[in-house]
């Protein structure tokens, strides 16, 4: 048995330090100091320190400062991969194209976001209007450990590059793939630009009530409630992208066995660990029989375990707490009626199979509340109609999937799902240059796309009479 297999492995924050193991295997991957209140002040005030000579500077002198990581991050990629599997146990492949997009594509994207914030110039007769786009001052980015370079990547570059300092806290479950990320971008950066500091929640409430100006995060629905909720005592501006609990609408005229392939690559990715996971499925009954079989027999034949196990393609829960939330959503709704159709099986450690239930009801949590696991919870329904009703009926509006024979019907039913991003016959990302954005409680406010990467800065109108 691997080490701390039995119960399952998570990462303990103690007074002073936080320890980081290995979800797979239980092994110690390493360790960072917490950072204390008073600190995470002093850490803030750097920041606000170097704020005006870095928001001072020109787009292209920060762009100067903040290009050459890509040929550090590209020189480390093997490193920092094998440093996000071990901390968070995604499989060396997935962990490497997360690792190699984001250092492939680093100038690129500092120049896409830079683009976005040059000044735009209105002209109404005799009146000549431009739009500055001015940094926010200190921005405190919080991220979760899902995508652990790519989440802190989408924050920290686009807050940087419009001029604001930031103080970035990676989650306490990834603090050390966080911390390398952070030294290979920050190397050569004025002293305060990018401060560090490392701890659970406490320390994220911590950052909040500190004295920032901009709060961007990426996380928890919970978590974004009790952000905004703090930001609001001095109306500090928030960028909160949440949790979602994506449906894929399965219409009478799609072919059931690419349907099912794409449940299965959308739903158990990393997991199931993405915020953009299928997690509900609504199919025509017409072709559901044929459906859940094709997804049942894809489920079975896929090989969970540590990434030196052959051909494993599905990793550990990244913690304990989360595979016992998964494990319990699943009984509660076997315990309603729900089939299980494959998986379900308790395994040890932090590992679940992939799960695929069948007759699940609207009234269910597991079809309500996120999972965040490899589970797919698939409905019968009648009509278009009922599928978008019980798609729409949640206060999660973050991606949605609608996959159908005719691409004209089902991008018609697509533009009724309510949720900030809707593929069709294909995954909810959309072309370069769209936001990543939730609706409804998935998200408030976004990035991606220039109009998010302007929000890390501050409209300034100045209009002069030619
Ligand atoms: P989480 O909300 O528990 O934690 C995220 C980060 O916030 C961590 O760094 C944590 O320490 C910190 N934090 C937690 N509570 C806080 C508070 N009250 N104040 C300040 N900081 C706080 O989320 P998680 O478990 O790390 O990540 C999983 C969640 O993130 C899921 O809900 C998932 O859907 C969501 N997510 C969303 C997106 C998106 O783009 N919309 C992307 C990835 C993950």
């Amino acid at each position: 048995m691997r080490p701390g297999s039995s119960a399952g492995v998570s990462k303990r924050v103690a007074m002073t330090s936080l320890v980081s193991f290995n979800p797979a295997t239980g092994s110690t991957v390493g360790e960072v100091s917490v950072t204390p209140a008073l600190a995470v002040l002093d850490a803030i005030a750097r920041a606000r320190a170097a704020a005006p000579a870095w928001g001072a500077l020109s787009l292209s002198e920060r762009l100067a400062l903040l290009e050459p990581p890509e040929e550090r991050l590209l020189a480390c990629a093997e490193e920092l991969t094998a440093l996000v599997t071990a901390e968070m146990g995604k499989p060396t492949k997935d962990a490497g194209g997360e690792v190699s997009w984001v250092a492939k594509s680093f100038v690129e994207t500092c120049r896409e976001i830079a683009a976005s914030l040059e000044p735009e110039v209105v002209s109404q007769g005799s009146l000549r209007s431009t739009i500055h786009h001015v940094p926010h001052g200190v921005c405190a980015a919080i991220t979760p450990w899902n995508f652990p370079v790519m989440m802190p990547h989408s924050l920290v570059l686009p807050a940087l590059i419009a001029g604001n300092t930031v103080v970035f806290k990676p989650s306490e479950e990834t603090p050390l793939v966080g911390q390398r990320y952070a030294e290979l971008i920050g190397e050569g950066l004025p002293p305060g630009v990018l401060e560090v500091i490392h701890g659970d929640a406490e320390t994220g409430r911590a950052l909040v009530a500190g004295g920032v100006d901009l709060i961007a995060f990426t996380g928890s629905r919970t978590a974004g409630v009790q952000i905004l909720s703090s930001a609001s005592s001095d109306l500090k501006r928030v960028i909160l992208e949440l949790g979602g609990k994506d449906p894929l609408l399965v219409l009478d005229d799609a072919d059931p066995l690419a349907a099912a392939k794409f449940a299965a690559k959308n739903g158990f990715r990393n997991a199931g660990q993405v915020c953009v996971s299928t997690e509900r499925v609504y199919v025509a009954e017409s072709i559901a029989e044929r459906f859940e079989e094709a997804l049942a027999q894809i489920a079975k034949e896929i090989v969970v375990g540590a990434d030196d196990v052959e051909g494993a393609t599905l990793g550990p829960m990244v913690n304990a707490r989360q595979k016992a939330h998964v494990v319990e959503q699943v009984a509660a709704a076997v315990k309603d009626g729900a089939r299980l159709l494959a998986g379900g099986e308790d395994r040890e450690g932090n590992f679940l199979s992939a799960t695929v239930l069948v007759d699940c009801t609207h009234e269910m949590g597991i079809m309500r509340d996120e999972t965040f696991g490899p589970v797919l919870c698939v409905a019968r329904v009648a009509s278009d109609e009922e599928a978008l009703r019980l798609a729409n009926d949640t206060p999660y509006g973050l991606g949605a999937v609608v996959y159908g024979g005719d691409p004209e019907r089902a991008e018609r039913v697509a533009a009724r799902v309510e949720a900030g991003m809707v593929g069709v016959n294909r995954s909810c990302g959309g072309a370069e240059g769209t936001p990543w954005v939730g609706a409804k409680q998935s998200g408030y406010g976004y990035h991606g796309g220039p109009a998010g990467h302007r929000q890390f800065a501050v409209p300034r109108v100045v209009t002069v009479r030619t």
